[in-house]
């Protein structure tokens, strides 16, 4: 199943000049969707698509430029800032809508001359959450997060025996979620000091991030309805980078027997292009699980994943701390890793959420877990950075971190890679620990 087309083609270069630097993450081979007005402005927010490092304006595109047959009909509601029309529309009209996109903004476009009227520098655009955020999941599908994490929480016992069998998640919190560059309060909570017996309530003194991808969801399911693997293939939208920030000293206090609560639900940043699964395509690579594991039941198995299920995109943390930004130090990289790593694909996601009978809505957001490489030095955390603290990381500058301090900035970024296809990237989720209140 060859999914690639003309809009994949590594030859093809933008009029917008700032897309074919090699190192651009928006060429003219990826156009990913996103929120916006321009900064400081109270225009409404509308839809539009990154190229160089501009944004084409898809509500001024629809006024002032001619498209082609059945195109305006699917800028409508994108001019008005919804992009969930397009999130639940088929397959075929998304690659309609994106074929037409990729032909306007290369080079030799009729449509160049109106166009360049309707960019804005994104410098100068202030971002919003690509759509309302119904629900959010979040995964655990990395399975060496789960067993160095594992290792920490239970030494003994560090992968629980379920892992193998069921992609684990649990019910996290929409309301939360904000969208790079976002200023995270350092939460307060509870938690257990080791060695003491009476919890205290206080700032967290253990704040982490986590490197991890988010899943938009497209059209869903019907409640009762479950979706089989191939409607899951097709039914997700795209991907953004994700941070779920959170609180190791509250989780460990408070994660048995329910999971994590108060420890991940007071910020969760997400980056504001979504990478489309079309984007994607060429970047696909085989769904395979080590020799002795057991293969995935019926329900979360097929011929499609397992010839393409997983997808190659090359992961990175950064962190720039205030010393550093004092210093004009650049963000130093933590870690790096890769989603191909993941023990469970984004269809697999899907398929298994959906299996009971739960309705995925459109623009539902499925967090995929903390993405570790299989190397020390690759975990998608501090926690397992730091090894719980015991081994704090050295930074440029002299300073060393085993947990996040306030003014500290972290950043994540993607990208895909391969040999004959055109680089393509995920820009920047960067958020920023702000001091608890005080009181
Ligand atoms: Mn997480």
């Amino acid at each position: 199943m060859n999914m690639l087309d003309t809009t994949h083609d590594a030859a093809l270069r933008s009029w917008v000049e700032s897309a074919n630097a090699p190192d651009s993450d928006f060429p003219v081979q990826n156009l990913p969707y996103g929120a916006f007005r321009r900064a400081g402005s109270d225009e409404p927010l509308r839809i539009g698509v990154a190229i160089g490092d501009q944004i084409l304006d898809l509500k001024q595109a629809r006024g002032q430029c001619p498209w082609g047959p059945g195109i305006d009909e699917l800028l409508v509601p994108l001019a008005a800032g919804e992009l969930k029309p397009l999130m639940a529309a088929p397959a075929a009209t998304r690659r309609l809508l994106r074929s037409a996109l990729s032909m306007a903004l290369s080079e030799g476009s009729d449509q160049a001359p109106f166009l360049e009227l309707c960019l804005v520098p994104q410098a100068q655009a202030e971002m919003a959450l690509p759509c309302t955020i119904g629900d959010y999941t979040d995964f655990f599908t990395g399975i060496h997060h789960a067993t160095a994490v594992g290792k920490l929480f239970r030494p003994d016992n560090p992968l629980m025996p379920n892992y193998k069998w069921v992609p684990i998640a649990y019910h996290g919190r929409a309301s939360s979620i904000g969208v790079s560059p976002q200023a995270v309060v350092r939460p307060t909570g509870q938690s257990l000091p080791p060695g003491t017996e009476v919890p205290r309530f206080g700032p967290s003194q253990r704040l982490d991030y986590e490197l991890e991808l988010g899943v938009f969801v497209g059209a869903g399911n019907a409640q009762g309805r479950p979706m089989d693997m191939a409607q899951a293939e097709g039914d997700w939208f795209g991907i953004v980078l994700l941070n779920d920030w959170s609180a190791r000293d509250v989780q460990a206090w408070e994660y048995q027997p329910l999971g994590p609560f108060l420890a991940k639900n007071f910020a969760t940043t997400i980056s504001p292009w979504i990478v489309t699964r079309e984007a994607l395509e060429p970047f696909r690579v085989p769904f395979t699980r080590p020799a002795g594991d057991p293969q995935p039941l019926p329900y979360l198995d097929s011929a499609a994943n397992r010839e393409r299920g997983q997808i190659d995109i090359a992961l990175q943390v950064l962190i720039q701390t205030e010393a550093m930004r004092a210093q004009g130090l650049p963000p130093a990289e933590l870690s790096r890793s890769n989603f191909r790593d993941a023990y469970w694909s984004v269809a697999q996601m899907l398929a298994h959420h959906s299996s009971g009978g739960c309705n995925l809505q459109t623009g539902d957001l499925l967090g995929t877990g903390t993405q570790s490489g299989p190397q020390p030095g690759q975990g998608g955390s501090l926690l397992e950075l730091s090894q719980g603290g015991k081994q704090p990381v050295s930074l440029p500058g002299g300073e060393t971190r085993s947990f996040l301090q306030d003014g500290d900035t972290v950043v994540l970024r993607a990208h895909c890679q391969r040999e004959g296809v055109r680089r393509i990237g995920f820009g920047e989720c960067r958020g920023t620990v702000l001091p608890a209140p005080v009181g």
